[in-house]
């Protein structure tokens, strides 16, 4: 075994691959750019080297970076986790030519992956079934756009040396054709430095299956079962499981079977995922081959009660596989949620921001959480935006959906939106939990995954009401400590002053809405005055920082947590965040809603519009591209372009004005 091996990577997957090393008795370097100088990766490992500044291209990109980072702390072998430079046949081979063991399959077999549509062409030799479609060299857009008709619409497109969605366009009729074509080509040049594409049928409701394959160096190969990945937004997964629900036992056996003649087509040795696109009756084909870990290989570790990282390191330092195919064997149920900094409300914008308050359920046998961040920690626009991924266990596949859905109503985050609530009414939403799954899921229950803000309830304005009353309550006590007059009646926070009706008005505003209460501090206790109500309000502090609140005969726990002026109140699996104000203050809300404001930091890549134009409602100006991905801004009503004040290729800050619109 290693004695040392450094982990090209950030994040969670860094994290989750130190925590086996550390138990094998392995040591950890990590790797770390200027953005990632305290993240947690760099904290967990034994030591760390700076590979360069935050862009990926400088520093997790950089093949030079980070092997002469392994040469100078004695590293032995590199583990590329996931994503940047796992499936790059060139870093493979740089490492072999710097002695270096890359914990990985061979750079052919990356090489022979790689690219979606050459995969294809192996398997369609290999016997592998494929969706129909066009996988071929021929690129010109005339001869693409004929073979889309000679498929039939809807097509798929997507690009060659594709991933994590990028440059995938669903086309549902010739017109469109052009225009998807365009855009694909456009994101799959500048997330891959590639723009080659291939065109296949597009299947209505599939399911997205996996299998999980092993090889090592001594020609034995296995597969650990399923997974189903069904459950997708912009064609990327959130939720996950294993094993696939309704799978039977010979389906299961002729998929692993077709996965394992995949991996032995190109000589496959460590982990690798064998993507299968299926349709509702069972009927499978082969989408592509992941050479590397998978985000959610956790769901196979816990019905298999193996670690993969462990396996991934034997098979590396040249053992056999610790089991054989008749030794493995599924063991109940488990289920990934992927926690992304994204808004569903506005098409799962990716946000980026500081993680100003962080807490996960605690770990126990039945419930993991594989974190990379910590409180306090940046969401920045360089990288991938998922926060941390939950997994749950069950003996069954609703003990594990309970579980995780429970566990997803105690995750506390605030600083940025995320996808938490969204993840567990996904959870709970009929077509989940009946286990009656396919890649639309989620646009088919749109309406009731995304719902309306619902009105803010009474224990949550109490909550915070109770927050800031004992927020006010320590910074008294702080400042009469400092004093040196303890007793002062300056220094007391119950509305003394107003004597008769000693009572404190404030009030809190949640976009639009605002929430005047009022306490009264009285012999008998507190009342709070809400909406024309009067009750008697009781608050304790529990010993885990919570608030145990009573309002008349209801009683509930809840955390409420400060940054700046806002209260996050985390109340039953709800966020809602509350923005203090005086009763007798302005209210400073953001207008919002027409903005054409850029809402991230990224690069114009294409203005549609001109000075002058005259547009519609929901027309596109302008699109941007951050985080990889492009985000088209449309018209926010009817009106004239004024002004526009970025061309293609600039960048532009987040909150910039883009254009406007009059
Ligand atoms: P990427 O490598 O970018 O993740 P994949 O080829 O793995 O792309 O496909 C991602 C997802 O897109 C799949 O899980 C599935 O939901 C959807 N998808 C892919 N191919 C098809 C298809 N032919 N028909 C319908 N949906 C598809």
């Amino acid at each position: 075994m290693f004695r040392r091996i450094l982990i090209a990577n950030r994040g969670e997957i860094a994290c989750r691959v130190m925590r086996t090393a550390r138990r094998m008795g392995v040591r950890t370097v990590a790797v770390y750019s200027d953005a990632d100088r305290d993240a947690r990766h760099v904290r967990l490992a034994d030591e760390a080297r700076r590979i360069g500044p935050p862009p990926a291209r400088e520093s997790y990109l950089d093949i030079e970076a980070i092997l002469a980072a392994a040469r100078d702390t004695g590293a032995e072998a590199i583990h590329p986790g996931y994503g940047f430079l796992a499936e790059n046949e060139d870093f493979a081979r740089a490492c072999a030519k710097a002695g270096l063991v890359f914990i990985g399959p061979a750079p052919e077999a990356i090489a022979a992956m790689g690219d979606k549509s050459a995969a294809k062409r192996l398997m369609e030799r290999a016997r592998v079934p494929l969706v129909p479609g066009y996988h071929g060299e021929q690129q010109d857009a005339a001869q693409l756009a004929k073979e889309a008709g000679r498929i039939g619409y809807p097509v798929l497109i997507k690009a060659s040396a594709g991933g994590g969605g990028k440059g995938m366009r669903i086309v549902r009729a010739a017109p469109e054709f052009k225009a998807a074509l365009e855009g694909a080509q456009r994101e799959a040049q500048s997330a891959f430095g590639d723009a080659r594409v291939l065109v296949e049928k597009y299947l209505e409701r599939p399911r997205h299956i996996e299998v999980q394959v092993f090889g090592d160096t001594h020609g034995n190969l296995v597969y650990l079962f399923e997974r189903d990945c069904s459950v997708q937004r912009r064609h990327q997964k959130v939720l996950e499981e294993a094993p696939a629900p309704g799978m039977s036992e010979k389906r299961r056996k002729e998929m692993g079977e077709a996965a394992v003649a995949a991996a032995r087509a190109v000589g496959y040795t460590g982990a690798g995922t064998v993507e299968f696109i299926a349709e509702q009756d069972g009927r499978f084909y082969f989408m592509e081959m992941n050479t590397r870990l998978q985000v959610e290989h956790p769901v196979t570790e816990m019905i298999t009660g193996l670690d993969l990282v462990e396996w991934q390191l034997r098979v590396a330092a040249g053992e056999k596989l610790p089991r054989a195919q008749e030794h493995l064997a599924i063991r109940g149920h488990a289920v990934e949620a992927r926690l992304y900094a994204e808004d569903p409300a506005r098409e799962f914008l990716p946000q980026t921001g500081r993680l100003a308050h962080l807490r996960f359920p605690e770990d126990a046998p039945d419930l993991r959480t594989d974190a990379g961040v910590d409180a306090g920690a940046a969401i920045t626009p360089h990288y991938d935006p998922m926060i941390a991924k939950l997994i749950a266990w069950g003996a069954d596949r609703r003990a594990a959906l309970a579980r995780l859905a429970s566990a997803l109503d105690e995750v506390e985050i605030a600083g940025l939106r995320t996808n938490v609530e969204f993840l567990a009414r996904t959870l709970r939403c009929r077509d989940f939990a009946e286990g009656e799954l396919d890649t639309g899921l989620i646009e088919r229950n749109r309406a009731a995954l995304l719902p309306a803000r619902p009105p803010l309830s009474e224990e949550m304005l109490a909550t915070a009401a109770c927050a800031e009353l004992f927020a006010e309550e320590d910074a008294a006590r702080q400042r009469a400590a400092a004093s040196g007059d303890p007793h002062s009646p300056w220094n007391r926070v119950d509305g003394w002053r107003l004597n008769q009706d000693s009572h404190h008005a404030f009030g809190f505003a949640e976009g639009e809405d605002r929430h005047p209460v009022t306490v009264h501090f009285g012999e008998a206790g507190w009342r709070m005055d809400v909406a024309g109500r009067n009750h008697a309000l009781e608050a304790e502090r529990l010993a885990d920082g919570r608030l145990l609140v009573r309002l008349d005969g209801r009683a509930w726990k809840a955390r409420a947590v400060r940054d700046g002026r806002d209260w996050h109140v985390f109340l039953g699996g709800a966020h809602r965040r509350l923005t203090l104000h005086d009763e007798l203050e302005g209210l400073d809300i953001d207008a919002g809603g027409g903005s054409l404001a850029a809402p991230m930091p990224g690069k114009v890549i294409a203005v549609m519009v001109k000075r002058g134009d005259k547009v519609q409602k929901g027309a596109p100006l302008l699109i941007l591209e951050a985080m990889k991905m492009e985000h088209t801004i449309f018209a926010p009503g009817d009106g004239e372009v004024k002004e526009i004040h970025y061309a293609a290729g600039e960048q532009v800050a987040e909150g910039a004005e883009l254009l406007r619109l009059e």
